[in-house]
């Protein structure tokens, strides 16, 4: 078994609080480090998104024969469409070594949680509620009907945050990315995540012990 095996971690976030950002900056900076999962939704591409880089764009037909074939990890709906993140990735990458991120709504992160309970849950905000109204309709992406749905979602899911593990706060990007980039790095010297290595220090210990 690999010993250094990657941390799954699984970062949530109000729309509007640059998730896709920070994760666009982790990767450029760790790439060493980083896999960035690509989950498959039943929703509409965005001007300038491509398949295969945002997501993978299905129908809904497509969608849940993959879900239904144990595909994978976990799955949700979202304002209305699925969105689900491929098992065989996220496996892969962890045993190559990788910390791989799924950037995923909240009933998603909790099915992961349950799952896999030794991933990691980060949860980011804008710094108040006025940054995350003025961030959406800055966006320019969505009508009013679907930045209402969203503003509301996120007044539910701050009951949710206290279920993650992190909490950061993204107002300026560097110093968000590099909050993040410390928190995942120093959750890899946990004595938990250590127990192989642990017991390999304690045999060459003993050959010392009378
Ligand atoms: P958007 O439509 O703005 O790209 O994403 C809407 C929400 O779906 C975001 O909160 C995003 O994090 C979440 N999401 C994206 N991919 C997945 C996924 O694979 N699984 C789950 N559960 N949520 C996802």
């Amino acid at each position: 078994m690999n010993q250094n095996k990657g941390i799954l971690v699984v970062f949530s976030g109000f729309a509007g609080s640059g998730k896709g950002t920070i994760m666009k900056e982790l990767m450029k900076r760790y790439p060493e480090t980083y896999a960035l999962s690509v989950s498959a939704t039943t929703r509409d591409p965005r001007p300038g998104e491509e398949e295969g880089r945002e997501y993978f764009f299905k129908t809904e037909e497509e969608f849940l024969a993959l879900a239904h074939e144990n595909q994978m990890l976990e799955f949700a709906q979202y304002v209305g469409h699925y969105y689900g993140t491929p098992r065989a990735y996220v496996e892969q990458k962890l045993e190559e070594g990788y910390d791989v991120i799924l950037e995923i709504e909240t009933q998603g992160a909790l099915k992961v949680k349950q799952l896999i309970p030794d991933a990691l849950l980060m949860f980011v905000t804008p710094p108040d509620a006025d940054t995350v109204f003025s961030r959406l309709t800055g966006r320019g992406t969505e009508d009013e009907k679907t930045i209402a749905r969203r503003m509301a979602k996120a007044y539910d899911e701050a009951d949710i945050m206290c279920s993650y593990d992190f909490w950061v706060i993204n107002d300026d990007l560097d110093t968000c990315v590099s909050e993040v980039h410390s928190i995942i790095q120093n959750e890899h010297a946990r004595t938990c995540r250590k127990k192989a290595q642990i017991k390999q220090m304690k045999q060459q210990l003993s050959s010392y012990v009378k």
